[in-house]
Parts: structure tokens; C-alpha cells; sequence
């Protein structure tokens, strides 16, 4: 492959063939002689060379519409679903409910990653050229939804306790949830954004109680009872839920089947004039814009 073509600055675009709007990204090459269009599981992909201008772009892709959208529909129907691009990835609890994690190229020049929660979806967008990995934006953003709902919780329970704690922290523990030390410093786990938010008000009653109450006692727990009401049923739900709030972002980001950027094999374009197969299915054209359109055949 032409190395060079790899490190093209690619964009996310869309234009409407047949009636459909269809999603591409775009590599811009100065290495490639040729527009090229393929269709894979990952969507659509047009290498095109410095030479070519936006126009014969969309000639290019209007001329060879009915080919593109016959890949799509086939890649579609191979894996079982009317959406190519972006796909969900991974899933985990999110206050007390399963979430999905959706990963997508950013369609602007932004730099750096950026996460937001959009319909029922957290979905991180990649900025071209972020060093940074998905994983760690993703957590960054998860600990600072963590600290806003445990600082208004703070705010509510050290207000009725008369107490104030000397700093707060957000920490990233595996199994402790929360801790108050001697120093009045209170340190909560960011996985508890997992739990629903009776879980967190909970937690964080408790630890601010232990700035009045450094024990375990009678009073303790009575004490936090009348500040949250849910104790018991807070405590049994953090039991029950041990495991899936003993997350590991980058096994949820690992494990699923795409990751959202194109693999090794999406990304090397394709030299031979019709189709190939990379991983069973994927379906490449490497078309020249003067060149008929060809029709990919049934394997
Ligand atoms: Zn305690």
C-alpha cells in the first residue's frame, strides 16, 4: 500500500445517492493517482488524490451510485443491520442503567477527543491527530460527571452536618468505594457513576458522616439513615452489582468487534480493479473516474 495514504488527514462526509443519504470518509492522498471508492464493514471510504478537485468528487461517486449503494446494502444485509457507520461498541452501566458507547471520527478539525451523551448513547468523538486514547477521554469524562453528583450530594449532607471536609477527591480504585481520612479528606471511587443516584447519595452520606462520626457505631449508622433514607437498599444493590461496577474502560473499548477506527485492513487501499475479499465480506472497487462504472459481482 502507499504508506503516505495512511497518514492523509481523512474527514467524515456525506451526499445523497439515489434518494439516500449515504456517510463516507474522505482520504485526501497525494500519493494516489486514481478516486477510489470501497464499501467494507467499516462504510464507505474515497481516497481521493491531490489532483482532483471536490467536483470531480462528486462526479466520481454520482457516477457510481448504483454501485455503492448495492455494496452498502449487501454489507448490510451480511451483518444483519441497516447501519454501517457509526456502530456501538461497548456497553455498561451508566446511574444504574446499561449504556452504550459509541465512537466516531469527528466530522470537524477539532484536535482532541471529545465525549457528550446524545439520545441514551455516550458517544466520544475522535479528534484527527488525538494521541489520546478513547479509553482514557472516555474515563476523564465518567470522572467528572462522578465529582458533580458527588459534590451536590456533599453539599446537601456536609450542609445538615454541620461539617466540612478539607479536600475531595475522585479516585480510581477497583473495589473501594469511598474513604475518610483522618486528615477529613474524603476520596470516592469514580465507578460510582455506575450506580444509580440513590447509590451515590448514599456513599457520599456515608463518608460525610464520618466526619462527625469516625466509627462504625450505632450512632453512625443511625445518623446516616436519617440523612438518606435508601441506606439498605443502596447497600444491597452495591452487593448485588459488585462485578459489573468493577469495570476496566479499555476491555469494554477492547473487547467489542470495532472499534470505530478503521483497522490495518480498512485503511490499505485496494489495488486490484475489482473486489476482494479482506475478512470475508469486504467488498473493494478501485475505480478510476473515467473508467466505466463496474459492477462488483456475487462471489
Ligand atoms: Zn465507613
Amino acid at each position: 500500500m502507499g504508506r503516505a495514504d495512511a497518514v492523509q488527514s481523512s474527514t467524515r462526509h456525506c451526499i445523497r445517492l439515489g434518494g439516500r443519504v449515504v456517510d463516507y470518509r474522505l482520504v485526501r492522498s497525494k500519493a494516489a493517482r486514481k478516486l477510489r471508492v470501497r464499501v467494507g464493514p467499516s462504510g464507505v471510504e474515497v481516497v481521493l488524490p491531490s489532483t482532483r478537485n471536490d467536483e470531480e468528487l462528486s462526479k466520481f461517486l454520482v457516477g457510481h451510485e448504483s454501485w455503492i449503494l448495492d455494496q452498502l446494502d449487501r454489507a448490510e444485509r451480511l451483518r444483519g443491520v441497516r447501519r454501517t457507520v457509526p456502530r456501538p461498541v461497548g456497553e455498561f452501566l451508566y446511574r444504574g442503567e446499561p449504556i452504550r458507547v459509541r465512537i466516531e471520527e469527528t466530522p470537524s478539525r477539532a484536535a482532541g477527543n471529545t465525549v457528550r451523551l446524545i439520545d441514551g448513547e455516550i458517544v466520544v468523538s475522535r479528534g484527527h491527530g488525538s494521541l489520546t486514547p478513547v479509553a482514557r477521554s472516555l474515563e476523564f469524562w465518567l470522572r467528572r460527571e462522578a465529582r458533580r453528583g458527588i459534590e451536590s450530594h456533599l453539599a446537601v449532607a456536609t450542609a445538615r452536618l454541620g461539617q466540612r471536609p478539607q479536600r475531595v477527591y475522585v479516585m480510581s480504585q477497583r473495589t473501594k468505594w469511598g474513604n475518610c481520612s483522618s486528615r477529613r479528606n474524603l476520596s470516592f471511587n469514580w465507578r460510582l457513576i455506575l450506580a444509580p443516584d440513590y447509590v451515590l447519595r448514599y456513599l457520599v452520606t456515608h463518608e460525610a458522616v464520618h466526619l462527625a462520626v469516625p466509627d462504625h457505631s450505632a450512632k453512625f449508622w443511625l445518623t446516616v439513615q436519617s440523612l438518606c433514607r435508601d441506606t439498605e437498599k443502596a447497600k444491597q444493590w452495591l452487593c448485588r452489582h459488585r462485578a459489573q461496577m468493577q469495570i476496566d474502560l479499555k476491555d469494554i473499548l477492547k473487547r467489542t468487534p470495532e472499534s470505530g477506527r478503521p483497522s490495518s485492513a480498512s485503511r490499505i487501499p485496494c489495488r486490484a480493479a475489482t473486489g476482494t475479499s479482506a475478512r470475508g465480506f469486504i467488498r473493494e472497487s478501485a475505480l478510476s473516474s473515467r473508467a466505466r462504472p463496474s459492477r462488483a459481482r456475487g462471489p
